[in-house]
């Protein structure tokens, strides 16, 4: 998770260990925030891949 490395500003332990209440808040947030805070999924960039490699596919079709 993208959780995994955030700091606790109440204990300065892991969020994900959820040591203290604020922890625990805190990642039950994050958590229901569909699991991802980047607005930028990896399937968002596999996606934007494979559209670049068409068109630059279909460029070189068209020009050669
Ligand atoms: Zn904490």
């Amino acid at each position: 998770m993208t959780f995994d490395r955030l700091v606790c500003a109440q204990c300065a332990g892991p969020v994900s260990e959820g040591r203290c209440p604020t922890c625990r808040a805190t990642r039950a947030r994050l958590e229901q925030e569909s699991g991802w805070s980047s607005p930028i999924s990896p399937a968002a960039i596999v996606a934007a891949l494979i559209a670049l490699l068409a068109v630059v596919l279909l460029v070189e079709h068209a020009t050669a």
